[in-house]
């Protein structure tokens, strides 16, 4: 029997295992220095002078939310072609999401696509763009945050897919996370993403304000810097010290810890970042050879010159029409081959929920992109041949 081959799949291998374990036998399960030490691997990989973790990525956008006080009146620009969560962080604080397009052939927004998005704001105040690093390629982070600031906005790049890679910015090349041209990025850890924790996912920022607030939200609005207390009758002793068991909370938080077996195990992948994007970055170009006698019905995604990317997914851009077979078709045939295939997605502004709350929203690039892509099997571990039995079954499905 062939063995099956998932559009994606986390790597654990023994020392993973071990950190765990030693995460497990050790005092502390949470808010210990398991999760003090991956925010410091993180920050070292990002460069950015603060991380915050936390127990997804969906938490993570929504902390970046609250840290920015959006709320109701307010308009978020989020790019259609995302997963849901980058949508719904909005919704969480209660703003309102004003869907932007994308480009056809990469998946990616650019800032004539937030042009375009800003005037759909119609009577609500635009406050935040959150661009998406989609497959693991940037956002031209430089030209977008030129018009976003132009017009004031706050910046939240949704990175969840895109740990590891580097962004060209006026001042050079930076990892993505550095913030060099945003308020904050926000990362998913979860196993279908190139570093698992499990569940898991990170702020970070260059901003020491935002990286406060966001810690304290992250715990249910805790405060325990006794410089920051605001009650000192409540807070201090007759003497000026601090009591000892007080804290405050000037508006309800969340609980989005990260425990510390979950940090653990994201310490422990994180390490091998730089073999597992190697990995990757050979099999999309082993991919590339592979596919390239289907072209023009089969085509790779446009590589962008700004972006050295950290490949998430394997996409490949299908002219399912010209071919003469539907995806279904085509998903269902590749699975009787266990190869199993995923969409990477519908446009969020197509979803009942965006459909009913925005009506009207069409999107071409978004449609052309989702009308196309089909996202192929992409793991650490995985090996050329796997990758030419893809190729071999998409041009036998294909005819
Ligand atoms: C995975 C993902 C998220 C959500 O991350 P979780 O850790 O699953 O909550 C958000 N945005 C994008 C683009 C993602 O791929």
């Amino acid at each position: 029997m062939t063995r099956p081959l998932p559009y994606g799949r986390q790597v654990i291998e023994d020392d993973d295992v071990a950190a765990v374990v030693a995460a497990l036998r050790s005092d502390t399960l949470t808010t210990g220095p398991a999760v003090a030490a991956f925010e410091a691997a993180l920050s070292k990989v990002t460069a950015a002078p603060h991380a915050v973790v936390c127990s997804s990525g969906t938490a993570a956008l929504h902390l970046a939310a609250l840290a920015l006080d959006l709320g109701p009146g307010d308009a978020v620009i989020v790019p259609s072609l995302t997963f849901l969560a980058t949508a719904n962080a909005a919704r969480y604080v209660g703003a309102e999401v004003v869907f932007a397009d994308v480009d056809p052939d990469t998946g990616l927004m650019g800032p004539e696509h937030l042009d375009d998005a800003l005037a759909r704001c119609g009577g609500l105040a635009p406050k935040a763009v959150f661009p998406v690093h989609l497959n693991g390629q940037c956002v031209a982070m430089a030209a977008l945050a030129e018009t976003a600031r132009r017009h004031g906005l706050a910046i939240v790049e949704d990175a969840c897919h895109a740990v590891g890679s580097q962004q060209e910015l006026s001042g050079g090349w930076q990892p993505t996370g550095a913030c060099g041209a945003s308020d904050m990025a926000v990362f998913s850890f979860h196993p279908v993403k190139t570093v698992a924790m499990g569940e898991g996912g990170a702020v970070t920022t260059a901003d020491p304000r935002l990286a406060a607030r966001l810690r304290s939200l992250r715990s249910h609005g805790m405060e325990r810097d006794p410089a920051r207390f605001t009650q000192a009758d409540e807070a201090f002793d007759a003497d000026g010290s601090p009591n000892p068991w007080y804290y405050e909370m000037a508006a309800p938080g969340f609980n989005y810890r990260a425990s510390d077996i979950s940090c653990a195990l994201g310490t422990s992948q994180l390490a091998k970042l730089g073999r597992f994007m190697a990995a990757r970055t050979e099999l999309v170009a082993a991919y590339e050879t592979a596919l390239a006698p289907l072209a023009p019905l089969v085509l790779p995604i446009p590589k962008v010159g700004h972006c050295r990317p950290s490949w998430h997914i394997q996409v490949a851009l299908i002219d399912f029409a010209a071919a003469g077979i539907s995806r279904a078709k085509v998903m269902r045939a590749l699975a009787e081959r266990r190869i199993f295939t995923q969409v990477h997605y519908l446009p969020v502004h197509r979803q009942p929920y965006y459909r009913s709350r925005y009506p009207g929203v069409t999107l071409p690039g978004a449609d052309a992109y989702y009308d196309r892509c089909l996202t192929l099997p992409l793991f650490v571990g995985m090996t050329e041949d796997d990758v030419h039995r893809v190729a071999q079954a998409l041009s036998e499905v294909l005819g």
